[in-house]
């Protein structure tokens, strides 16, 4: 046997276990004092009841005879292809239902989809990011160049034409930062993907908190998108469904064998979302299941346009809070990602991510998100303000 070494190659990330161990020795030293969790990357508000109604009805039909279901289609039940294929005709994109394939999440498809290329490819992604587009392709043994984000940008990078690059990865609006394309930019990506034969792996985990007709929700609203992207999208922040498990990647027939690759791939090692999860996803496409994830979707939302405007008021320098939950801010007096944790948490008593633990350009700057109670979120915004304002 000779196992993978490439999984030597990886970093150990302490980002979450390190902040756990802070604020676990903080509120031991002081029990009194109530801390507040900005760092939260999960949702926190249920599932609407569109989608419970569904599950149950679903999982009746499993105890009767006549309406067991076993194994399913690998690619998803036909009836929720539709509802996502409805759903991207609201954002006039036209798929075919072949074109659709349903998932677990946006997560496992991002690493599975790795499959389909050869180890001798160059990989772009931009710094800071979502961590498991590096680690994915550093257990491949690929070797993944950056593209720096930074202040200077707002943390939206352009192509440089003269980087060469065969597997790029666009995730708008992003995680960590909060930072979204509009159609101009992406367009630039589109064009960058499509001259240089590339393919550009869209992350589309969190569209569904843009706010404007600027900001596209599908890649594929761009011209020419089609034949250089596959999207990735999920129903974890959409619909809370973190737990429940289920996503959708698209990848178009314009990208030649790469769509039936994907089908082979999918057929030879996945076996399908849960039929009760399938109904639930379903669910969330109709009327009454869009009108209900809007009231949490807007919760959060809320949540946002509040630290924003707190950020504002103190004049810290931020992106995201806008189309996002995600706030991304530079740390104030030029503190260090750490350091300013360290101070926040002693004198706020607030915790948040720091931004290092997302790449080299994260160093300095700060996550909050919008995840929590409006109760909390309030509460924290009014110690930030007696100290910055
Ligand atoms: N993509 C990004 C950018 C994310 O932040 C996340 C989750 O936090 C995912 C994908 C994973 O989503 P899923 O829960 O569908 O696996």
């Amino acid at each position: 046997m000779k196992r993978n070494k490439n999984y030597d190659n990886l970093e150990q990330s302490y980002l979450f276990s390190t902040i756990a161990k802070k604020v676990n020795e903080y509120t031991t030293k002081n029990p009194d004092k109530k801390v507040i969790r900005l760092g939260i990357g999960d949702v926190t508000k249920p599932l609407c009841k569109a989608v419970i109604d569904a599950m149950h009805k679903a999982v009746d039909e499993m105890g009767i005879q006549e309406t067991f279901r076993g194994y399913g289609p690998e690619q998803g039940y036909d009836f929720l292809r539709t509802a996502v294929q409805g759903y991207y005709k609201k954002h006039n994109v036209d798929l075919d239902l072949d074109e659709i394939f349903i998932s677990d999440g946006a997560k496992s498809d991002l690493g599975n989809i790795l499959d389909l290329f050869d180890k001798d490819n160059t990989v772009l992604v931009p710094d800071p990011v979502y961590p498991v587009y590096v680690d994915t392709n550093k257990m491949a043994g690929r070797v993944v160049n950056f593209i720096n984000a930074n202040g200077g940008n707002d943390f939206l990078p352009l192509p440089d034409r003269s980087v060469k690059a065969d597997i790029i990865y666009v995730c708008s609006p992003n995680n960590p930062t909060g930072s979204a394309y509009n159609r101009v930019q992406l367009k630039e990506w589109v064009d960058y993907a499509n001259s240089m034969q590339a393919i550009i792996l869209f992350d589309s985990a969190y569209e569904c908190f843009i706010e404007s007709e600027d900001i596209p929700h599908s890649i594929y609203e761009i011209k020419n998108a089609k034949t250089c992207a596959i999207e990735f999208c999920s129903l974890s922040k959409t619909a809370g469904f973190t737990g429940t498990r289920c996503g959708y990647t698209v990848v178009p027939k314009e990208l030649g064998k790469l769509n039936k690759m994907w089908l082979r791939r999918q057929t030879t090692k996945f076996n399908g979302v849960p039929y009760i999860v399938q109904r639930g996803a379903e669910a969330v496409f109709t009327e009454e299941g869009q009108s209900e994830i809007d009231v949490n979707l807007n919760y959060y939302k809320k949540n946002a346009k509040l630290i924003s405007q707190t950020l504002k008021e103190c004049g810290i320098w931020h992106v995201g809070g806008k189309h996002s939950p995600y706030i991304w801010l530079k740390c104030p007096n030029d503190m260090k990602s750490w350091e300013f944790f360290d101070y926040l948490l002693e004198n706020a008593q607030i915790v948040g991510t720091p931004g290092a633990g997302f790449g080299k350009n994260g160093e300095g700057y700060f996550r909050l998100t919008s995840f929590g109670s409006y109760e909390n979120t309030a509460e924290a915004m009014e110690r930030i303000k007696k100290l910055f304002a």
